[in-house]
């Protein structure tokens, strides 16, 4: 008991003398006498061993001296907190802080691959004299799917695949980015040669193909003389610029309600060069937008004379050309928001 006192005193003693003066020595002395393993907490612990007798009074000396370092610690605290403060006369600029140090860094985000490919689809684009078009992505029924010739009865128009909106019928998540198409011709200024990048929403099973939503780039030139030749020529070589000159097309005759003839275009596959690989499903070839002459009907819904004008549309999805680009294989990637998926872009393009 008697030597604990004397610590006690001994410790009060180089208390009174200590000159606490920036912040790196106030926390010196936090952590020496007040922390969780520091002096003041060592001796309470020393509590249990003082004979039961003698407990209340070490108990009082020992509440003194905490109390006296806490007092201590706060008036230190208060003088070395900020520039003004002064110590002993002297300002206390505080003289740990070495401004010739470096600064923590920043970390600098990157741009997101659909981004980053949607930006490369539109400056090849902008090349060929196509402007950006946007439009709402909740939109009605005509300018979503009757407009572009899709009978009440088309399969495009089921429940299964595209979000109503409850409260009115009419309205809907639009499916494809062909509602700023016809929002385009019906504006009445030829001749239209626009793409619409944009987001689309269709209900499908989330899966490493298929998404809930994804993001579209379609393509529209109405003009007199415009031709299938027109198309393939602009298409080839959006795929050259894009993939490199080497890349091969085909189209293969398809069927759209809107486009008449209508294809799908193929481009050689960029990972075996035509030979046949486990991303080319052995054919040597890849799938990567559909596309065709824009249905009569269509322009006439749109009130341009389809004697005097024609036209082609193409629409592809930024996500396929992503994956195929950046050879991805999960399209649940790009809206996972994972970074380190997404840091891996911090250098592309
Ligand atoms: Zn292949």
């Amino acid at each position: 008991m008697e030597e604990l006192l004397q610590q006690i005193n001994a410790h009060r003693k180089e208390i009174e003398e200590l000159q606490i003066s920036n912040s790196h020595q106030l926390e010196e002395f936090r952590i020496k006498y007040l922390g969780s393993k520091g002096i003041v907490k060592n001796l309470f612990g020393e509590m249990k061993a003082v004979p039961v007798e003698k407990k209340k009074e070490f108990g009082q000396v020992l509440n003194d001296f905490k109390q006296f370092t806490e007092t201590k610690y706060q008036t230190a605290k208060e003088l070395t907190n900020g520039e003004h403060s002064v110590v002993n006369g002297q300002p206390s600029m505080a003289d740990d802080i070495d401004l010739s140090l470096p600064g923590d860094s920043i970390p600098v985000g990157t741009r997101h691959p659909i981004n980053l490919v949607r930006k490369r689809i539109i400056d090849i684009f902008h090349r060929l004299g196509f402007s950006v078009e946007d439009g709402p992505e909740i939109d009605d029924d005509w300018h979503n799917f009757t407009a572009l010739n899709m009978p009440e009865n088309h399969p495009a128009r089921d429940m299964q695949d595209t979000f109503y909106i409850n409260q009115n019928p009419d309205w809907l998540l639009r499916t494809h980015t062909s509602n700023v198409q016809i929002r385009e011709m019906e504006k009445g200024h030829l001749p239209i040669r626009i793409i619409c990048p944009g987001r689309v929403y269709r209900n499908e099973t989330i899966s490493a193909r298929a998404h809930c939503f994804f993001h579209q780039v379609e393509g529209l030139y109405i003009d007199e003389h415009v031709s299938f030749a027109d198309l393939k020529q602009t298409l080839y070589f959006f795929v050259q610029e894009l993939f490199g000159k080497e890349v091969k097309i085909r189209f293969r005759p398809s069927y759209f309600p809107f486009t008449e003839p209508s294809a799908e275009m193929d481009i050689s596959c960029l990972i075996c060069n035509g030979e046949g690989c486990r991303v080319c499903k052995h054919t040597g070839w890849v799938e990567i937008l559909g596309c065709g002459m824009v249905h009569p009907k269509v322009l006439q819904n749109c009130k341009i004379d389809p004697n005097k004008y024609t036209g082609f549309a193409f629409g592809m999805g930024i996500e396929r050309i992503a994956m195929l680009l950046f050879q991805i294989n999960d399209l649940r990637l790009f809206s996972e928001n994972d970074v380190r998926f997404l840091r891996q872009f911090t250098s592309a393009l």
